[in-house]
């Protein structure tokens, strides 16, 4: 199965996620955006999600991204895992594969 697709939206720019090591709490920022845009303090900061839910066009899931260093609020995060009946119906199948937090 190929892994799911994982962004977050900041400002209308798309940033490719990664989580750093299975079962990790916070995903990173892959690309040029390295530090917080709101603390600045952080080298490769996190990202923690919130609120997660499947997203209205029922192909992925979404959750509202903060960063892991100060809480501040960054964007939607979009995680787009294969599905071929749509997510609602491939939850039970899913669940506990895709970890979004
Ligand atoms: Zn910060």
């Amino acid at each position: 199965m190929t892994p799911p697709a994982m962004f977050i939206t900041v400002d209308g720019t798309r940033h490719d996620i990664v989580t750093p090591f299975d079962g990790a709490d916070h995903a990173t920022i892959k690309g040029e955006m390295k530090q917080c845009p709101k603390c600045r303090a952080c080298d490769m900061f996190g990202v923690r999600g919130k609120g997660v839910r499947i997203a209205p066009d029922d192909r992925a899931y979404e959750a509202d991204g903060y960063t892991a260093c100060c809480g501040a609020y960054l964007g939607i995060i979009r995680v787009e895992p294969s599905t071929i009946f749509g997510l609602r119906e491939d939850e039970a199948v899913l669940y506990g594969r895709v970890r979004v937090y």
